[in-house]
C-alpha cells in the first residue's frame, strides 16, 4: 500500500480535492483534524500540554481552549515549538495506527496543510501538491471562514510558498476553476493505482 500526501496552501482545495478521491473509495486521514482531535482524546497529550502550558489553557469544563493556545503560540515562537513537538508526533502515531487498518488499499492519502512545514512528509511514498492563484486562495478562505483579507494573509504568512512545496512533490493538481478537477485527479489515481 502507497502512502500519499496531499497538501496545498491554504484555500487551494486540498479538501475538495480529497472529497474527489474519497468518493473513488481512497481513504483519506485529515491531518489537521485529528491533531485538533487529539487535544481532547489523547491524555498523554492532554498531560504534556498541561505540563508545557500550565492550568491556563483549560476552561472552566477542564477542556483545552484551542484559543488560549493559538493566542499563546502566536506570540511565543518557543512555546509554539513545544506545541508541535506534542502534536506532530503523536499526528504520526495515529496516521501508522491507521494505515495499519487499510492494507487492502492500493493507497491512502494524508491530507495536511503543512505537510512539508511540520516534516509530515518524512515516511510518505508520495506527494501531491494542490495550487490555486494566490488571490484566488484569499477569495475562497474570506468566504468560507467569513474572516478578512489581513487574517487569510497572515496565515498564508506562516506557510511555505507553492513553488518550495511544488518543487518538492511528485504530482501537481491546479485548481483555479479553470482546470477541471476530476481528469486530474483520474489521472493520479490511475497512476497510483498501477504502482501497487
Ligand atoms: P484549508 O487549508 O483552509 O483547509 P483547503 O486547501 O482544504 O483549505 P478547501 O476547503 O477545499 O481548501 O477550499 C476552500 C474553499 O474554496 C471552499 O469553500 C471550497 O468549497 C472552495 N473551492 C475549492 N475549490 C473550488 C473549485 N474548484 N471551485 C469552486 N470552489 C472551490
Amino acid at each position: 500500500m502507497i502512502k500519499v500526501g496531499i497538501t496545498g496552501g491554504i484555500g487551494s482545495g486540498k479538501s475538495t480535492v480529497c472529497e474527489i478521491f474519497s468518493k473513488l473509495g481512497i481513504p483519506i486521514f485529515y491531518a489537521d483534524k485529528e491533531a485538533r482531535d487529539l487535544l481532547y482524546s489523547d491524555i498523554l497529550v492532554i498531560a504534556a500540554i498541561e505540563k508545557a502550558f500550565g492550568k491556563i489553557i483549560f476552561d472552566s469544563k477542564n477542556i483545552i481552549d484551542r484559543k488560549k493556545v493559538a493566542e499563546i503560540v502566536f506570540k511565543d515562537v518557543d512555546k509554539l515549538q513545544q506545541l508541535n513537538a506534542i502534536i506532530h508526533p503523536a499526528v504520526v502515531k495515529k496516521f501508522e495506527k491507521w494505515t495499519a487498518q487499510k492494507n487492502n488499499f492500493s493507497y491512502v492519502i494524508k491530507e495536511a496543510a503543512i505537510l512539508f512545514e511540520s516534516g509530515a512528509n518524512k515516511g510518505l511514498d508520495k506527494i501531491i501538491s494542490v495550487t490555486a492563484p494566490m488571490e484566488l486562495r484569499i477569495q475562497r478562505v474570506m468566504q468560507r471562514d467569513k474572516v478578512t483579507r489581513g487574517m487569510v494573509e497572515q496565515r498564508m504568512g506562516k506557510q511555505w510558498s507553492d513553488d518550495k512545496k511544488i518543487n518538492l512533490s511528485d504530482y501537481l493538481i491546479v485548481n483555479d476553476e479553470k482546470e477541471l478537477l476530476l481528469p486530474q485527479v483520474l489521472k493520479i489515481h490511475e497512476q497510483l493505482i498501477n504502482k501497487k
